[in-house]
Protein backbone atom coordinates (compact mmCIF):
# COMPACT_ATOMS: atom_id res chain seq x y z
CA UNK A 1 0.00 0.00 0.00
CA UNK A 2 0.95 3.54 -1.08
CA UNK A 3 2.87 5.44 2.09
CA UNK A 4 1.30 9.08 2.29
CA UNK A 5 2.94 11.67 5.09
CA UNK A 6 1.58 15.42 5.71
CA UNK A 7 3.55 17.38 7.86
CA UNK A 8 1.72 19.74 9.90
CA UNK A 9 -1.92 19.77 11.22
CA UNK A 10 -2.61 23.26 10.24
CA UNK A 11 -5.70 24.06 7.81
CA UNK A 12 -4.09 23.11 4.68
CA UNK A 13 -2.54 19.69 6.19
CA UNK A 14 -6.08 18.75 7.55
CA UNK A 15 -8.10 19.82 4.94
CA UNK A 16 -6.18 17.46 2.28
CA UNK A 17 -6.24 14.53 5.28
CA UNK A 18 -10.13 15.22 5.15
CA UNK A 19 -10.46 14.76 1.09
CA UNK A 20 -7.99 11.88 1.30
CA UNK A 21 -9.95 10.16 3.76
CA UNK A 22 -13.07 10.77 1.51
CA UNK A 23 -11.34 8.65 -1.45
CA UNK A 24 -10.55 6.16 0.87
CA UNK A 25 -6.55 7.06 0.53
CA UNK A 26 -4.50 6.28 3.62
CA UNK A 27 -2.06 9.06 5.55
CA UNK A 28 -0.33 10.02 8.54
CA UNK A 29 -0.32 13.63 9.32
CA UNK A 30 2.93 14.63 12.01
CA UNK A 31 2.31 17.58 14.08
CA UNK A 32 4.91 19.08 16.11
CA UNK A 33 3.13 20.23 18.71
CA UNK A 34 1.53 18.32 21.68
CA UNK A 35 -2.43 19.24 20.44
CA UNK A 36 -4.48 21.31 18.01
CA UNK A 37 -4.36 24.95 18.80
CA UNK A 38 -7.63 24.84 19.28
CA UNK A 39 -8.11 27.11 22.38
CA UNK A 40 -7.01 30.39 20.83
CA UNK A 41 -10.76 32.38 20.38
CA UNK A 42 -9.48 34.38 16.98
CA UNK A 43 -11.02 34.47 13.73
CA UNK A 44 -10.55 33.73 10.07
CA UNK A 45 -12.69 34.67 7.35
CA UNK A 46 -13.43 32.31 4.33
CA UNK A 47 -14.27 33.72 0.83
CA UNK A 48 -16.24 31.09 -1.53
CA UNK A 49 -13.38 30.41 -3.24
CA UNK A 50 -12.87 27.79 0.19
CA UNK A 51 -16.05 27.27 1.14
CA UNK A 52 -16.92 25.26 -1.72
CA UNK A 53 -14.05 22.81 -1.45
CA UNK A 54 -14.87 22.56 2.48
CA UNK A 55 -18.48 21.99 1.22
CA UNK A 56 -17.26 18.85 -0.09
CA UNK A 57 -16.01 17.52 3.32
CA UNK A 58 -19.40 18.39 4.93
CA UNK A 59 -18.86 22.28 5.66
CA UNK A 60 -22.46 22.77 4.93
CA UNK A 61 -23.43 20.62 8.08
CA UNK A 62 -21.19 23.18 10.08
CA UNK A 63 -23.21 24.71 13.32
CA UNK A 64 -24.65 27.91 11.51
CA UNK A 65 -24.65 29.39 14.64
CA UNK A 66 -20.81 28.97 15.23
CA UNK A 67 -20.51 31.42 12.07
CA UNK A 68 -21.18 34.37 10.05
CA UNK A 69 -22.28 35.36 7.00
CA UNK A 70 -21.61 39.31 6.19
CA UNK A 71 -23.05 40.22 3.40
CA UNK A 72 -20.67 43.70 2.77
CA UNK A 73 -16.95 45.39 3.30
CA UNK A 74 -17.77 48.48 4.94
CA UNK A 75 -14.72 50.76 3.95
CA UNK A 76 -13.76 53.59 6.77
CA UNK A 77 -11.48 55.54 7.92
CA UNK A 78 -9.32 54.93 11.13
CA UNK A 79 -9.19 58.83 11.65
CA UNK A 80 -12.94 59.92 12.08
CA UNK A 81 -14.31 56.25 11.67
CA UNK A 82 -16.51 57.43 8.73
CA UNK A 83 -17.50 55.34 5.93
CA UNK A 84 -15.64 55.74 2.61
CA UNK A 85 -17.80 53.16 0.44
CA UNK A 86 -18.54 49.30 0.91
CA UNK A 87 -18.29 46.20 -1.21
CA UNK A 88 -21.31 44.11 -1.46
CA UNK A 89 -20.02 40.54 -1.15
CA UNK A 90 -23.06 38.94 -0.85
CA UNK A 91 -22.77 39.29 -5.03
CA UNK A 92 -20.45 36.42 -5.23
CA UNK A 93 -22.43 34.16 -2.79
CA UNK A 94 -24.31 31.52 -3.70
CA UNK A 95 -26.98 29.19 -1.67
CA UNK A 96 -24.47 26.69 -0.16
CA UNK A 97 -21.34 28.71 -0.72
CA UNK A 98 -21.19 32.01 1.49
CA UNK A 99 -18.53 34.11 2.18
CA UNK A 100 -17.89 33.06 6.07
CA UNK A 101 -15.88 33.89 9.25
CA UNK A 102 -15.86 31.94 12.31
CA UNK A 103 -13.66 31.14 14.67
CA UNK A 104 -10.09 29.44 13.65
CA UNK A 105 -10.56 27.25 16.73
CA UNK A 106 -14.11 26.33 15.44
CA UNK A 107 -13.22 25.64 12.07
CA UNK A 108 -9.48 23.24 13.27
CA UNK A 109 -12.49 21.26 15.23
CA UNK A 110 -14.38 20.65 12.29
CA UNK A 111 -11.20 19.83 10.13
CA UNK A 112 -9.81 17.45 12.77
CA UNK A 113 -12.98 15.38 13.78
CA UNK A 114 -13.36 12.57 11.03
CA UNK A 115 -9.42 11.99 11.24
CA UNK A 116 -8.63 12.03 14.69
CA UNK A 117 -6.72 9.03 14.72
CA UNK A 118 -4.55 9.93 11.41
CA UNK A 119 -3.05 13.20 13.67
CA UNK A 120 0.38 11.91 15.54
CA UNK A 121 1.18 14.77 18.17
CA UNK A 122 4.90 15.79 19.29
CA UNK A 123 6.29 14.34 16.14
CA UNK A 124 8.31 17.03 14.84
CA UNK A 125 10.46 16.49 11.65
CA UNK A 126 13.85 17.23 11.90
CA UNK A 127 14.92 16.19 8.66
CA UNK A 128 13.75 15.11 5.37
CA UNK A 129 16.28 12.94 2.87
CA UNK A 130 15.87 11.03 -0.43
CA UNK A 131 16.11 7.85 -0.12
CA UNK A 132 15.60 6.99 -4.15
CA UNK A 133 13.79 9.07 -6.64
CA UNK A 134 10.62 7.65 -5.96
CA UNK A 135 10.96 7.24 -1.65
CA UNK A 136 11.55 10.12 1.06
CA UNK A 137 12.82 9.34 3.98
CA UNK A 138 11.22 11.78 7.29
CA UNK A 139 13.49 11.56 10.45
CA UNK A 140 12.25 12.46 14.10
CA UNK A 141 14.35 12.56 17.47
CA UNK A 142 14.31 9.58 17.68
CA UNK A 143 13.50 7.81 14.65
CA UNK A 144 13.08 7.63 10.72
CA UNK A 145 10.25 6.17 8.46
CA UNK A 146 9.93 6.11 4.77
CA UNK A 147 7.33 7.05 2.73
CA UNK A 148 6.17 7.09 -1.11
CA UNK A 149 4.78 10.97 -0.74
CA UNK A 150 5.58 13.71 1.80
CA UNK A 151 3.56 16.68 1.51
CA UNK A 152 5.01 19.39 3.65
CA UNK A 153 1.48 21.57 4.97
CA UNK A 154 3.95 22.78 8.06
CA UNK A 155 3.70 26.43 7.60
CA UNK A 156 6.36 28.96 6.88
CA UNK A 157 8.10 28.30 10.47
CA UNK A 158 9.36 25.30 9.62
CA UNK A 159 13.32 24.20 10.80
CA UNK A 160 14.44 21.33 8.78
CA UNK A 161 18.00 20.07 8.74
CA UNK A 162 19.68 22.60 5.98
CA UNK A 163 20.82 19.68 3.99
CA UNK A 164 17.34 18.50 2.23
CA UNK A 165 18.17 18.22 -1.40
CA UNK A 166 14.74 18.81 -2.20
CA UNK A 167 13.88 22.02 -1.80
CA UNK A 168 15.20 25.04 -4.40
CA UNK A 169 15.25 28.94 -4.25
CA UNK A 170 13.60 29.18 -0.99
CA UNK A 171 14.19 32.76 0.96
CA UNK A 172 11.17 34.56 3.29
CA UNK A 173 11.12 38.13 4.51
CA UNK A 174 10.00 40.69 6.82
CA UNK A 175 9.02 43.62 5.21
CA UNK A 176 7.96 45.69 8.27
CA UNK A 177 4.73 44.51 8.70
CA UNK A 178 3.28 43.35 12.23
CA UNK A 179 -0.16 42.08 13.23
CA UNK A 180 -2.09 42.57 16.40
CA UNK A 181 -5.67 40.81 17.31
CA UNK A 182 -8.10 40.74 20.07
CA UNK A 183 -11.29 39.57 20.57
CA UNK A 184 -15.01 41.38 22.27
CA UNK A 185 -17.98 41.06 22.82
CA UNK A 186 -18.92 44.92 23.10
CA UNK A 187 -21.08 47.00 20.66
CA UNK A 188 -19.78 49.86 19.32
CA UNK A 189 -21.51 52.84 17.62
CA UNK A 190 -18.54 52.81 15.04
CA UNK A 191 -18.72 49.02 14.31
CA UNK A 192 -21.32 47.31 12.22
CA UNK A 193 -21.64 44.03 13.94
CA UNK A 194 -23.51 42.41 10.92
CA UNK A 195 -20.47 43.04 8.51
CA UNK A 196 -16.85 43.44 7.62
CA UNK A 197 -15.53 46.57 9.17
CA UNK A 198 -12.15 47.18 7.13
CA UNK A 199 -10.13 51.03 8.70
CA UNK A 200 -8.12 52.61 6.52
CA UNK A 201 -4.92 54.60 8.74
CA UNK A 202 -1.65 55.67 8.32
CA UNK A 203 0.52 52.83 6.99
CA UNK A 204 -1.91 50.84 9.04
CA UNK A 205 -5.41 49.19 8.36
CA UNK A 206 -7.97 47.55 11.25
CA UNK A 207 -10.38 44.96 10.24
CA UNK A 208 -12.67 43.97 12.51
CA UNK A 209 -16.10 41.08 12.11
CA UNK A 210 -18.34 38.94 13.62
CA UNK A 211 -17.15 35.69 14.35
CA UNK A 212 -20.39 34.06 15.44
CA UNK A 213 -23.82 34.88 15.80
CA UNK A 214 -23.05 35.83 19.67
CA UNK A 215 -22.14 39.34 18.61
CA UNK A 216 -18.40 38.00 19.30
CA UNK A 217 -15.87 39.52 16.87
CA UNK A 218 -12.28 39.69 15.98
CA UNK A 219 -9.90 42.49 15.42
CA UNK A 220 -6.90 42.21 13.63
CA UNK A 221 -4.66 45.35 13.60
CA UNK A 222 -2.08 45.41 10.90
CA UNK A 223 0.47 48.51 10.77
CA UNK A 224 3.97 48.87 9.01
CA UNK A 225 7.14 49.74 11.26
CA UNK A 226 10.76 49.87 10.41
CA UNK A 227 11.61 48.16 13.39
CA UNK A 228 13.97 45.11 13.05
CA UNK A 229 12.77 41.99 14.52
CA UNK A 230 14.44 40.15 17.29
CA UNK A 231 15.16 36.52 16.26
CA UNK A 232 13.43 35.45 19.68
CA UNK A 233 10.99 38.33 19.07
CA UNK A 234 8.49 35.75 21.22
CA UNK A 235 9.90 36.42 24.42
CA UNK A 236 11.29 39.85 23.48
CA UNK A 237 7.38 41.11 22.54
CA UNK A 238 6.71 40.73 26.35
CA UNK A 239 9.52 42.40 27.94
CA UNK A 240 9.44 46.16 28.54
CA UNK A 241 11.32 47.46 25.53
CA UNK A 242 8.66 44.85 23.22
CA UNK A 243 5.52 46.26 24.98
CA UNK A 244 6.55 49.97 25.25
CA UNK A 245 6.67 49.51 21.58
CA UNK A 246 3.49 47.93 20.79
CA UNK A 247 1.84 50.52 23.20
CA UNK A 248 3.48 53.45 21.50
CA UNK A 249 2.36 52.27 18.02
CA UNK A 250 -1.19 51.46 19.29
CA UNK A 251 -1.14 54.93 20.99
CA UNK A 252 -0.30 56.77 17.57
CA UNK A 253 -1.95 55.26 14.84
CA UNK A 254 -4.86 54.00 16.42
CA UNK A 255 -6.39 55.03 19.59
CA UNK A 256 -5.64 58.57 19.10
CA UNK A 257 -8.18 59.01 17.04
CA UNK A 258 -10.72 57.36 19.11
CA UNK A 259 -10.12 55.56 22.46
CA UNK A 260 -12.99 52.96 22.00
CA UNK A 261 -10.84 51.43 19.71
CA UNK A 262 -8.72 49.99 23.01
CA UNK A 263 -11.67 48.01 23.68
CA UNK A 264 -11.75 45.69 20.72
CA UNK A 265 -8.02 44.44 21.65
CA UNK A 266 -8.88 43.08 25.57
CA UNK A 267 -8.15 44.85 29.11
CA UNK A 268 -4.17 44.61 29.26
CA UNK A 269 -1.42 45.30 26.77
CA UNK A 270 0.40 42.03 28.52
CA UNK A 271 -2.19 39.75 27.17
CA UNK A 272 -2.52 41.31 23.87
CA UNK A 273 -1.35 38.88 21.23
CA UNK A 274 0.78 40.40 18.50
CA UNK A 275 3.32 39.42 16.26
CA UNK A 276 5.63 40.25 13.00
CA UNK A 277 4.26 38.98 9.60
CA UNK A 278 6.62 37.02 7.81
CA UNK A 279 5.97 35.78 4.01
CA UNK A 280 7.77 34.42 1.18
CA UNK A 281 9.94 35.65 -1.10
CA UNK A 282 9.94 32.99 -3.54
CA UNK A 283 8.12 29.33 -3.98
CA UNK A 284 9.33 26.61 -2.36
CA UNK A 285 9.51 23.92 -5.25
CA UNK A 286 10.67 20.49 -4.74
CA UNK A 287 12.68 18.38 -7.08
CA UNK A 288 11.90 15.33 -5.53
CA UNK A 289 8.75 14.34 -7.65
CA UNK A 290 7.36 12.94 -4.32
CA UNK A 291 7.64 15.88 -1.74
CA UNK A 292 4.95 18.56 -2.12
CA UNK A 293 4.50 21.87 -0.56
CA UNK A 294 0.83 23.19 0.56
CA UNK A 295 -0.64 26.29 2.28
CA UNK A 296 1.84 28.66 3.86
CA UNK A 297 4.98 26.33 3.16
CA UNK A 298 4.40 26.76 -0.94
CA UNK A 299 3.86 30.48 -0.44
CA UNK A 300 3.23 32.56 2.44
CA UNK A 301 1.28 35.94 0.98
CA UNK A 302 0.26 39.39 3.64
CA UNK A 303 -3.19 38.82 5.01
CA UNK A 304 -4.46 41.72 3.24
CA UNK A 305 -7.19 39.41 0.98
CA UNK A 306 -8.22 37.41 3.65
CA UNK A 307 -6.58 34.76 0.72
CA UNK A 308 -4.45 32.60 3.46
CA UNK A 309 -6.42 29.57 4.61
CA UNK A 310 -8.12 30.10 1.06
CA UNK A 311 -5.17 29.16 -0.80
CA UNK A 312 -4.16 26.54 2.12
CA UNK A 313 -7.49 24.61 1.54
CA UNK A 314 -7.55 25.31 -2.40
CA UNK A 315 -3.58 23.66 -2.40
CA UNK A 316 -4.94 20.81 -0.80
CA UNK A 317 -7.67 20.62 -3.24
CA UNK A 318 -5.73 20.05 -6.52
CA UNK A 319 -3.55 17.72 -4.42
CA UNK A 320 -6.13 15.49 -3.70
CA UNK A 321 -7.37 15.79 -7.47
CA UNK A 322 -3.85 14.28 -8.32
CA UNK A 323 -4.08 11.11 -6.75
CA UNK A 324 -5.63 8.47 -8.18
CA UNK A 325 -7.69 6.31 -6.25
CA UNK A 326 -4.67 3.65 -5.63
CA UNK A 327 -3.08 6.37 -4.01
CA UNK A 328 -0.77 6.67 -6.98
CA UNK A 329 0.31 11.00 -8.00
CA UNK A 330 -0.32 11.22 -11.19
CA UNK A 331 0.72 15.18 -11.96
CA UNK A 332 3.53 17.60 -12.30
CA UNK A 333 1.31 20.57 -13.39
CA UNK A 334 0.71 21.74 -9.74
CA UNK A 335 3.23 23.81 -9.29
CA UNK A 336 2.73 25.66 -12.56
CA UNK A 337 -0.96 26.05 -11.70
CA UNK A 338 -0.15 27.12 -7.97
CA UNK A 339 2.61 29.82 -9.16
CA UNK A 340 0.32 31.18 -11.44
CA UNK A 341 -2.57 31.44 -8.97
CA UNK A 342 -0.70 32.95 -6.23
CA UNK A 343 1.01 35.42 -8.92
CA UNK A 344 -2.84 36.39 -9.41
CA UNK A 345 -3.62 37.25 -5.77
CA UNK A 346 -0.53 38.79 -4.48
CA UNK A 347 -0.57 41.37 -7.41
CA UNK A 348 -4.09 42.23 -5.94
CA UNK A 349 -2.13 41.92 -2.12
CA UNK A 350 0.43 44.18 -3.43
CA UNK A 351 -2.21 46.90 -4.89
CA UNK A 352 -4.65 46.49 -1.66
CA UNK A 353 -1.40 47.32 0.86
CA UNK A 354 -0.92 50.19 -1.24
CA UNK A 355 -4.48 51.01 -1.22
CA UNK A 356 -5.32 50.30 2.49
CA UNK A 357 -2.01 52.55 3.89
CA UNK A 358 -1.74 55.48 1.82
CA UNK A 359 -0.90 58.33 3.92
CA UNK A 360 -0.35 61.16 2.17
CA UNK A 361 -3.64 63.62 2.96
CA UNK A 362 -3.43 64.69 -1.11
CA UNK A 363 -3.26 60.88 -2.33
CA UNK A 364 -5.77 59.94 0.57
CA UNK A 365 -8.71 61.61 -1.08
CA UNK A 366 -7.88 60.88 -4.59
CA UNK A 367 -7.97 57.41 -3.02
CA UNK A 368 -11.13 58.10 -1.71
CA UNK A 369 -12.76 59.01 -4.82
CA UNK A 370 -11.04 55.82 -6.88
CA UNK A 371 -12.57 53.63 -4.30
CA UNK A 372 -16.10 55.25 -4.21
CA UNK A 373 -16.39 54.34 -7.81
CA UNK A 374 -14.82 51.22 -8.17
CA UNK A 375 -16.54 49.31 -5.04
CA UNK A 376 -19.47 50.21 -6.96
CA UNK A 377 -18.21 49.31 -10.51
CA UNK A 378 -19.94 45.64 -11.16
CA UNK A 379 -16.73 45.10 -13.53
CA UNK A 380 -14.32 45.83 -11.62
CA UNK A 381 -15.45 43.70 -8.81
CA UNK A 382 -16.05 40.80 -10.95
CA UNK A 383 -12.21 41.39 -12.48
CA UNK A 384 -10.69 42.01 -9.14
CA UNK A 385 -12.47 39.97 -6.36
CA UNK A 386 -14.92 37.47 -8.23
CA UNK A 387 -12.00 36.21 -9.95
CA UNK A 388 -10.47 35.29 -6.75
CA UNK A 389 -13.93 33.75 -4.86
CA UNK A 390 -14.95 32.26 -8.22
CA UNK A 391 -11.66 29.33 -9.01
C1 LIG B 1 -2.92 38.43 10.97
C2 LIG B 1 -3.35 37.34 10.05
C3 LIG B 1 -4.70 37.22 9.73
C4 LIG B 1 -5.10 36.24 8.81
N1 LIG B 1 -6.41 36.16 8.48
C5 LIG B 1 -6.80 35.30 7.52
C6 LIG B 1 -8.15 35.24 7.10
O1 LIG B 1 -9.02 35.96 7.63
N2 LIG B 1 -8.47 34.40 6.09
C7 LIG B 1 -7.54 33.58 5.49
O2 LIG B 1 -7.90 32.85 4.53
N3 LIG B 1 -6.27 33.57 5.90
C8 LIG B 1 -5.87 34.40 6.89
N4 LIG B 1 -4.57 34.40 7.31
C9 LIG B 1 -3.64 33.41 6.75
C10 LIG B 1 -3.88 32.00 7.29
O3 LIG B 1 -3.98 31.99 8.68
C11 LIG B 1 -2.73 31.06 6.88
O4 LIG B 1 -2.39 31.29 5.54
C12 LIG B 1 -3.14 29.59 7.03
O5 LIG B 1 -3.50 29.32 8.36
C13 LIG B 1 -1.97 28.68 6.61
O6 LIG B 1 -2.28 27.33 6.89
P1 LIG B 1 -1.18 26.19 6.74
O7 LIG B 1 -1.88 24.91 7.00
O8 LIG B 1 -0.48 26.31 5.43
O9 LIG B 1 -0.06 26.48 7.84
P2 LIG B 1 -0.15 26.61 9.44
O10 LIG B 1 -1.54 26.97 9.86
O11 LIG B 1 0.97 27.49 9.82
O12 LIG B 1 0.11 25.13 9.98
C14 LIG B 1 1.37 24.55 10.00
C15 LIG B 1 1.40 23.41 11.02
O13 LIG B 1 2.63 22.67 10.85
C16 LIG B 1 3.21 22.40 12.12
N5 LIG B 1 4.67 22.21 11.91
C17 LIG B 1 5.59 23.15 11.56
N6 LIG B 1 6.82 22.60 11.44
C18 LIG B 1 6.68 21.27 11.71
C19 LIG B 1 7.59 20.19 11.74
N7 LIG B 1 8.91 20.35 11.48
N8 LIG B 1 7.13 18.95 12.06
C20 LIG B 1 5.81 18.75 12.32
N9 LIG B 1 4.88 19.77 12.31
C21 LIG B 1 5.31 21.02 11.99
C22 LIG B 1 2.86 23.63 12.94
O14 LIG B 1 2.93 23.39 14.32
C23 LIG B 1 1.43 23.93 12.46
O15 LIG B 1 0.46 23.22 13.21
C24 LIG B 1 -4.14 35.35 8.23
C25 LIG B 1 -2.80 35.45 8.59
C26 LIG B 1 -2.39 36.44 9.48
C27 LIG B 1 -0.94 36.57 9.83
Amino acid sequence: MIKIAIIGSGISGLVLGNLLKKKRIDFKIFEKRPELSINEGYGIQLSVNSIKILNLIGFENFDSDKLFNPKKVLIKSIDNQKEISNINIDYFNLKDEKYSCLKRSDLVQFLSQQIQEKIYFNKEIYKISKVNDKKIVLEFHNRKEIFDYVIIASGLSFKFGEDIPLRENFLKDFNGYFAVRGTTDKDFDFIDNKNINLFFGQNSHLVTYPLNKKKKKNSIFIFKDQKKVEKFYYKWRYSKEGIDFITEKLDSKLFKYNNQFKNLFGSKVTSLKWWPIYQSKSFSISNHKSLIYIGDAFFKTLPTMAQGAGQAIESAYEINELFDLKGEFRNIDYVEKRKKRINLINKRIKFNNLIFHTSNPLLVNLRNIMIKLLTKNRFFLKFYLGKIYKN
